[in-house]
């Protein structure tokens, strides 16, 4: 049986930050992982 896309967003957990865990805002783009603070800081930290 084919579920409708309003089905399968429901059955989703709810959206987690990957860095600190907080749940991220439903008007998140669907590939952010991380929230706002977690990016911001991610700006900021440079890898060298
Ligand atoms: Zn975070």
């Amino acid at each position: 049986m084919l579920m409708t896309s309003s089905e399968f967003f429901r059955n989703l957990p709810p959206k987690q930050c990957t860095k600190c865990g907080s749940h991220l805002d439903e008007m998140h783009e669907s590939y952010v992982q991380e929230c706002d603070s977690c990016q911001t800081e991610g700006i900021w930290a440079k890898p060298n």
